[in-house]
């Protein structure tokens, strides 16, 4: 992984900022030979990059006292094995001597530095003092509060800009598709339908697995990989007792996808094994379209529909943002309606939001309703919200403490996002990070 410093000199707010930006609370202690032992290196992430951030003990270069000389050493040759380094400066304080010596030695260095004017707890105030560092010659200064996390969002945008991109993306994107279900809701025979009807290049590819055959669709310039496709035809064998319905093999499928189409026999109903399968999506992080087959095959009246729509409201509450299609997979009615779900949920699944949008949402659901103070009369208290992921879309809300939110209120803040940006057809994840 890409290494980022961190330099500054002492008490600017250097590990403070480290922490705002790890995305665990573990600091990962190199022990290779090479790798000094006390410096110490923690995971980060931030849009599609992941990074290791390495703090630096505060720099000073006019004074050989006691252990400065080692520290200075443990800077020059982190930042040595970095990437990019954040030099953060004090904006309370303005430009020091001891910053202007360390611009010096930024000057002198080969890999981007970016200039981080911590303490701006003031959006306005925060202007005015990162111009005052404008005369460090480092390029734009960058107004930043490790505490409350604003401006973070800007400053890593540009970091991540000079990071090598991540080595899994591959070259062309496809969209990845786990067809699951119980034994025979129909899941072969949609498949069928769709690798029959998308009347395009249709390839089998070697899955991960050794017995797991993939098949490449492709629909209007768009690839689309089914997962695990033998999978998929394997008929329910006698060998199996009744329970057995190949759920593992689900599972590892749905680990794969991007999107998930949870098929579901609309003659017999939602069952506890489509439960199952639904908790699954969401605790990987999986987009999803309900697929209600054998719609051909149910009685219906006026009613019937909003009846469905119920039963699937009632019994898949915890995947409400998902699509539902009653199709049947067996004379091909809405099938192509299916793809085009897939598409908006791989697209939903993707989506970023900007940071300003998040703070207006969140704005506007504090105004309706603050958090209710905790029993001990604590406060909770939300600073600043980021989406700092996609695949799920993940918003990182940063907060006082989360201990004071109570699940009543997370559920709330939950649905003012998914009512304000919609998301349809894919989960979203808010994490709850408080200062340390
Ligand atoms: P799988 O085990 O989930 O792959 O299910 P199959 O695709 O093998 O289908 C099981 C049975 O349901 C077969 O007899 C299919 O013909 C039938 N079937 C599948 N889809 C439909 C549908 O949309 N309508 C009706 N009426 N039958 C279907």
């Amino acid at each position: 992984l890409p290494i980022v410093a961190i330099i500054g000199r002492p008490n600017v707010g250097k590990s403070m900022l480290v922490n705002r930006l790890a995305s665990s609370q573990n600091a990962i202690v190199h022990d290779e030979p090479g790798i000094t032992r006390d410096r110490t290196y923690q995971q980060a992430f931030w849009r599609d990059r992941d990074f290791l951030v390495v703090d630096t003990g505060g720099l000073i270069f006019d004074d050989d006292t006691e252990f400065l000389p080692s520290i200075r050493e443990q800077a020059i040759a982190a930042l040595q094995e970095s990437q990019a380094a954040i030099f953060v400066v004090d904006g309370q304080a303005g430009p020091t001597p001891a910053d202007e010596e360390i611009a010096q030695w930024i000057r002198q260095q080969s890999i981007p530095v970016l200039l981080a004017v911590n303490k701006c707890e003031s959006p306005e105030q925060g202007i005015i003092q990162a111009a005052q560092f404008w005369e460090l010659n480092l390029g734009e200064p960058y107004p930043i509060s490790s505490i409350h996390g604003n401006g973070t969002g800007e400053l890593l945008d540009e970091l991540v800009n000079h990071l090598p991109p991540n080595a899994e993306i591959p070259e062309q994107p496809e969209i990845n598709i786990a067809i699951v279900g119980r034994p025979n809701v129909g899941k072969s025979t949609l498949l069928n339908t769709i690798t029959g009807e998308s009347r395009a290049i249709v390839s089998p590819v070697s899955g991960t697995t050794r017995d797991a055959i993939d098949m490449r669709v492709e629909r209007n310039g768009k690839i689309y990989r089914l997962i695990d496709t033998a999978g998929i035809r394997k008929k329910k064998n006698v060998e199996y007792g009744a329970e057995f319905f190949g759920i593992n093999r689900a599972f590892k499928a749905i680990k794969r996808a991007d999107v998930v189409l949870l098929v579901i026999d609309a003659v017999d109903g939602i069952t506890e094994q489509d439960q199952k399968l639904a908790n699954r999506i969401i605790e990987e992080g999986r987009a999803a379209v309900i697929i209600m087959n054998k719609w051909d095959a149910v009685e219906k009246d006026a009613y019937t529909i909003y009846e469905y729509e119920t039963h699937v409201k009632d019994r898949f509450y915890f995947l409400e943002w998902a699509e539902v299609l009653f199709v049947s997979a067996l004379t091909g009615k809405r099938v192509e309606k299916t793809l085009d779900a897939i598409d908006r949920a791989a697209g939903e699944h993707q989506r970023r939001v900007s940071t300003a949008v998040i703070n207006e949402v969140l704005q506007e659901a504090l105004a309706w309703h603050s958090p209710p103070a905790t029993r001990q009369g604590k406060q909770g208290k939300i600073y600043y919200g980021t989406q700092v992921r996609i695949q799920p879309p993940t918003i990182t809300l940063f907060v006082n403490d989360p201990k004071r939110f109570n699940d009543n209120y997370r559920r709330y803040i939950d649905r003012q996002f998914r009512e304000a940006l919609g998301f349809t057809g894919t989960p979203i994840r808010l994490l709850w990070r408080g200062k340390r």
